[in-house]
């Protein structure tokens, strides 16, 4: 198969800094989009990837799933998009199609549904290398449509942390005075309190830092609770009809349980792996709560949230960076200093 050699940012091991790169994409295929990519934002799954946190990193790793550019070629069997159209990837490259979910437009529940990065390209027969890059050869049915009044850079983190926060609300029909509570505010909890206060809801943010009580205020906030601080928590006792817990990492949700109202969900996004200390069942059994999880979400799903966007004027709070900055974005990452998003302006990787 036609193979074409592009440059890329990525990393060879777990323990070593993201570096040049060259890697390879197909040549487009019958319907294939290839896009030049112009922004890429960074999210915390990155990171993980990167540093191989989950266990299952294929090296050289090249990040990133929210991609925005244009399209510079289309195969001879592709209808939805023309050379020089605005368009998106997000986290998903590929699926069987033909499975239940991906006929519910739930491709992100196929069991062989294929990772922007780190999943399997069956037709290179190798990993798929990410948004860190030039540009990407993508099926155009996992190619999105960008409204046009939206500005490019901002709406790139719609297409993860926006996404993987919409599909939650939806799922869970949050709508006017819905009280929604989001754990952690970076990338995926600043586009859940915008999409959540978008959708009529009264929403709070339960944070450990209380420096980012003004920002979360003015990004639709109602309330700002610091998680950290007994007696705010026990004001909020059997409140929220839904939480979306953002926190990359381990840490004790038994707190959030009681928060919940009768009835009451909360869904884990962010932290991936067995729970310590365990769940308690005993405020779940007492007052029918829920505790659940939930993956990004499927094309159709994330179409409708980019329109959604583009009706509403929603984009993300953007830090632009350049590639060579991403090593110190991602330390910035770890300590929660993030204000919201960064998104890579890609033309540094470019000659
Ligand atoms: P982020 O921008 O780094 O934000 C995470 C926020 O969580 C931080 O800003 C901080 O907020 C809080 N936090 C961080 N460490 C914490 C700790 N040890 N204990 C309590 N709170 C902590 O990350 P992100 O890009 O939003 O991603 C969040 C997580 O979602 C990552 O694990 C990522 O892999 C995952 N993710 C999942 C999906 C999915 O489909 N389920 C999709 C995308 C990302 P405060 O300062 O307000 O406390
Ligand atoms: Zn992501
Ligand atoms: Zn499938």
């Amino acid at each position: 198969m036609n193979t074409k050699q592009i440059k890329a940012f990525g990393t060879e091991a777990a323990d070593a800094a993201l570096e040049p790169l060259a890697i390879t994409r197909r040549a487009i295929l019958p319907n294939d989009v290839e896009i030049d990519i112009e922004y890429c934002g960074v999210c915390h799954s990155d990171l993980h990837f990167a540093r191989n946190d989950w266990g299952f990193s294929v090296y050289p790793v090249v990040p990133g799933h929210e991609i925005v550019g244009t399209v510079t070629q289309v195969g001879d069997k592709v209808t939805a998009y023309k050379v020089g159209d605005v368009v998106a990837v997000g986290c998903l490259v590929d699926s069987c199609r033909s499975c239940n979910n991906c006929k519910a437009d739930l491709e992100q529940y196929c069991p062989e549904w294929v990772g922007t990065y780190g999943g399997h390209d069956k037709h290179l027969d190798m990993q798929t290398f990410g948004g860190y890059s030039e540009s990407i050869v993508v099926d155009e049915h996992f190619v999105l449509r960008v409204p046009d009044n939206l500005d490019k850079a901002a709406i790139a983190p719609v297409l993860c942390a926006g996404i993987t926060t919409w599909s939650p609300l939806r799922h869970w029909n949050v709508g006017k005075g819905t009280k929604v509570a989001v754990v952690g505010l970076g990338g995926l909890g600043h586009m859940a309190i915008k999409l959540a206060d978008a959708l009529g809801a009264e929403v709070t943010l339960l944070s450990r830092s209380p420096s980012k009580t003004k920002d979360a205020m003015d990004l639709g906030a109602d309330h700002v609770v610091i998680s950290t601080d007994e007696s705010q928590m026990a004001e909020v006792q059997g409140v929220f009809d839904l939480i979306i817990d953002t926190v990359p990492y381990i840490h004790d949700i038994n707190p959030y349980v009681g928060t919940l109202a009768t009835n009451g969900t909360l869904v884990l996004v962010g932290y991936l792996g067995p729970l310590d200390p365990m769940l308690n069942s005993m405020p779940m059994i007492m007052g029918r709560k829920n505790v659940a999880g939930s993956l990004i979400g499927g094309i159709a799903e994330t179409q409708e949230l980019l329109d959604f966007c583009g009706e509403h004027g929603i984009t993300s709070e953007i830090e632009m960076i350049r590639i060579q900055d991403i090593n110190t974005a991602y330390e910035r990452m770890l300590k929660s200093d993030v204000h919201y998003r960064f998104v890579i302006d890609m033309a540094s990787l470019k000659p």
